[in-house]
This record gives structure tokens, C-alpha cells and sequence, in this order.
């Protein structure tokens, strides 16, 4: 909301560029150099910058190992406050970076750039940036470094915004600074048609409109955080999704637009995303009454589990089958919730099944075109693939199928749609 109203007029001043360097492109010293000169050669073009940065290479995993051999279930706000030192680790060395070329820079944590979060420890969203100090520094002639991922709650904690979430402290930065771009650098040269390491015949993309970005994202495809291109989209902030190891055009995330003399879009998909952080939960005999999906998805909601698909089917004698999918990470607290519903609600029991993946199709041109689905479930029995739920929206069709055959299933769906690379 507040972002919303900092919008208001133009600003006179000088340009401002946000830029984002994600792990791998901060992972070692000669990376932070390359950077540095980078950020450098921008600046040099007139503009004042804010570059935003991820924990080197491993440094956030790693941190995650050490504190699982600690502790089997950290506290939330523990982890947090751990894991928020990775970026401000990388952001304090590339600030170094640039003042050892003489350039004058200044890194800042979350909390001290003014990165204002709602307090949810582990997946934090940011309600508002104060941007005084930011704008202060840059008015000195400082480079601004921030470091990602995190927030202040109104308790004074740190939160952070969870995994991958530098792209949102970015978005959110140029949003609420009314900067010129928001280019975020990372280790592919931009958005592909399927991620590049899995399907090798993977296209970039020069364009791709928010809501198709969203549901790639929100479908797995890592090279973006949802919640960056969801703030991106509602406040009109193009991102640029760019490699930081070459000079490359890149993706332009932004609306909508067909190309010149095309009213309907050629194009039916537009990418194939493969998620593995998927596990599926049923829950058997569950009675045939109102109240009872309710008293499931309350309490889930209120332990901040995410949870994606929701099928329910009848089963014999009125009861109901109720099958969901959630994130990995959620599964303790999922499973916490589920006894705690059996024991209260007298269903059967439960099941969990780790080793299963969410293959979806997306592209704004599917709206209306019958035969998507059809063609989609046909390649699928092809590749062998046992379709275990299904769920469909305007522009994306997503099928949960076993984890081992995603690959390959994603790679043939890949080429049946026409998206291969010449
Ligand atoms: P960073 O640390 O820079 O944020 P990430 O690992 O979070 O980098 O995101 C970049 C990765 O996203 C790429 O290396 C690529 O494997 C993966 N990826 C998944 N889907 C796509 C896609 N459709 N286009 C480009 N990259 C993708
Ligand atoms: N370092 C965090 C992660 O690895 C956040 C980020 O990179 O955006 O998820
Ligand atoms: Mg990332």
C-alpha cells in the first residue's frame, strides 16, 4: 500500500538504477570484482545505484547444514537471524569491492536500508521500504549495497523473505525508488522456455508478459522469485533478467504486449516448469459433512504451510478422500496439523508421498484453444508418466507426476509444444 503511494510524482533527480547480483555471481572474489566493475561502468553512465546482493555461492545451504547438526527443529526467529548474515556478508565485501577501486559505497543490512517486513519468520513479505538513509547516502555520491532477503519486523527481529528472496528486496526496492530499471543479474543469460540445465534445447526468451513470469515462478521456475514479479507486475516495474558472466540482451518481464499486425497471440506455451519441492499429502475416510475441508485448511493456514493443489474425491460409506500438496519445507508443521485433525475428526489416517514432482505447461495463449490439455496428457502416457492430480488455470496446466520421469517428461512436453531452439 504505502509503496503504492510513493509513486506519486515523477522524480527530477538523478536516475536511479536497482541491480541484483544473485549467489553465484558473488560466490568468490575475482565475481565480486567482476561485479564491482560492473556496477562501476553503470554509474559512470550517470546514475545513482542501488545494487542489492544474494549470500555467496552455497553460503545460505551451508548455514542451513550447520544449523540442522545443532538443533533438529531451530526456532524460526533463530534461523532467520542466521541466515540474514549470509547477504550481509556478501554485501559488506562488495561494498570493500568498489572502495578499493575509490569508489565511494556503502553496504546495508535489511533493517538498515529501511526494508520494513510483516514479521512471519522464514517467509517474511516486505509491507513498506523507508527510504530515507538509502536516498541520503545517494545524494553523497555513495553506491548503495543491500543486502537481500530480509526485513525488520515491528518487534525489531529480523525476518527474512524466503528462499530466493533477493529478487523481492529488489523489486521492492525499485519500486519504492522510483528507480529507471531493476536488472537482475544471475547465472543464466535470461528466461528460457524450460530451465536451461534440465532441458539443454531450452530458448530465451527476449519478452515474457508478468503473468506468464508469475506462473513460471510460482511453477518452479527458479530464476525468479514469485513475489518479485507479483510486486513487479501490480506496480508496473519492469525487470530485466540478465547474466552477469556475459553482456547479453536478456528477458524484459513486463505487460503484455502482442507483436505489431498480431491480434491473437501465435503462440499457445510459452515455457515448461519442473518443481521437485512438492509433497503430497491424503488424507483418507475424511467424513462427508460441511465443516470438515475447513477444519483441514484453517489450521494449516494459521501454521503458515503454502499449500498448492487441492483434491478431494469420494470414497465409500460417505467419506472423502482429501489429497494437497505442499512445499518440503512445510512438512513437520502439515503433519503436526493432520494428526491433530484425525485424532479431533475421526478420519482414517494419513499418507505422504516425498518423491513426486509438479510439471506444468504455461502461456497467456492457451486461454480458449481446446486440445492443450489433451496433447499435454498425451505426451505425458507417452513418456510413462502415471498423472497423480491435475489443476488448470487461464494459462498453465500443472500435472503432479512421479519425481524420477519429470526430466525427461519435461523435455518431451519441451519439444511436442514447438519450443525447441532451432
Ligand atoms: P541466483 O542465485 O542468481 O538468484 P538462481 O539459482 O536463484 O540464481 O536462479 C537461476 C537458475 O534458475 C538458473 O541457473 C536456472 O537453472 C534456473 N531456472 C529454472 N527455470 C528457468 C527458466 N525458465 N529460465 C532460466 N533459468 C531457469
Ligand atoms: N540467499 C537466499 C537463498 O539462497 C536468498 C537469495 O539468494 O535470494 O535462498
Ligand atoms: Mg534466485
Amino acid at each position: 500500500m504505502i509503496l503504492k503511494n510513493k509513486l506519486g510524482g515523477k522524480r527530477d533527480k538523478v536516475p536511479i538504477i536497482v541491480q541484483k547480483y544473485g549467489g553465484s555471481s558473488v560466490a568468490d572474489a575475482e565475481r565480486m570484482k567482476r561485479v564491482a566493475a560492473r556496477i562501476i561502468e553503470k554509474h559512470g553512465q550517470g546514475f545513482q545505484m542501488v545494487v542489492v546482493v544474494s549470500a555467496m555461492g552455497d553460503v545460505t545451504d551451508d548455514l542451513i547444514e550447520t544449523a540442522k547438526r545443532l538443533s533438529a527443529s531451530p526456532p524460526q526467529r533463530e534461523m532467520d537471524m542466521l541466515l540474514a548474515t549470509g547477504e550481509q556478508q556478501s554485501a559488506a565485501l562488495l561494498a570493500m569491492t568498489l572502495c578499493e577501486t575509490g569508489q565511494p559505497a556503502l553496504s546495508l543490512s535489511g533493517p538498515q536500508a529501511g526494508v520494513i517486513s510483516d514479521g512471519v519468520f522464514g517467509k517474511a513479505r516486505i509491507r513498506r521500504i523507508e527510504t530515507e538513509r538509502i536516498r541520503k547516502e545517494l545524494d553523497e555520491g555513495k553506491i548503495i549495497v543491500v543486502a537481500g532477503f530480509q526485513g525488520l519486523d515491528d518487534n525489531g527481529d529480523v525476518n527474512t523473505l524466503g528462499r530466493g528472496g533477493s529478487d523481492t528486496t529488489a523489486a521492492a526496492l525499485a519500486i519504492a525508488l522510483q528507480a529507471e530499471a531493476c536488472e537482475i543479474f544471475t547465472d543464466v543469460s535470461g528466461v528460457y522456455t524450460a530451465d536451461p540445465r534440465f532441458v539443454p534445447r531450452a530458448r530465451k526468451l527476449d519478452s515474457v508478459s508478468y503473468d506468464e513470469m508469475l506462473e513460471m515462478a510460482s511453477l518452479g521456475a527458479g530464476v525468479l522469485h514469485p513475489r518479485s514479479v507479483e510486486l513487479a507486475k501490480q506496480f508496473g516495474m519492469k525487470l530485466t533478467v540478465r547474466s552477469s558472466f556475459n553482456n547479453e540482451e536478456g528477458t524484459v518481464v513486463r505487460e503484455e504486449q502482442n507483436m505489431p499486425g498480431e491480434l491473437e497471440k501465435e503462440s499457445l506455451v510459452c515455457g515448461v516448469a519442473k518443481d521437485l519441492d512438492v509433497l503430497k499429502f491424503t488424507i483418507f475416510g475424511v467424513k462427508d459433512a460441511p465443516g470438515q475441508a475447513a477444519a483441514i485448511f484453517s489450521p494449516l493456514a494459521a501454521a503458515q504451510v503454502n499449500v498448492d493443489m487441492i483434491v478431494q474425491s469420494g470414497a465409500a460409506n460417505h467419506l472423502q478422500d482429501i489429497s494437497f500438496t505442499t512445499g518440503k519445507a512445510d512438512k513437520g508443521k502439515a503433519v503436526k496439523v493432520l494428526e491433530c485433525f484425525i485424532a479431533n475428526a475421526g478420519a482414517e489416517r494419513y499418507k505422504i508421498e516425498e518423491n513426486v514432482a509438479k510439471l506444468s505447461i504455461v502461456g497467456a495463449g492457451m486461454i480458449s484453444r481446446p486440445g492443450v490439455a489433451a496433447k499435454m496428457f498425451g505426451v505425458l502416457a507417452e513418456t510413462g508418466c502415471n498423472i497423480n492430480i491435475i489443476s488448470t488455470s487461464e494459462i498453465k496446466i500443472s500435472c503432479i507426476i512421479e519425481a524420477e520421469k519429470a526430466a525427461a517428461a519435461a523435455g518431451a512436453l519441451h519439444t511436442a509444444f514447438g519450443l525447441d531452439a532451432q
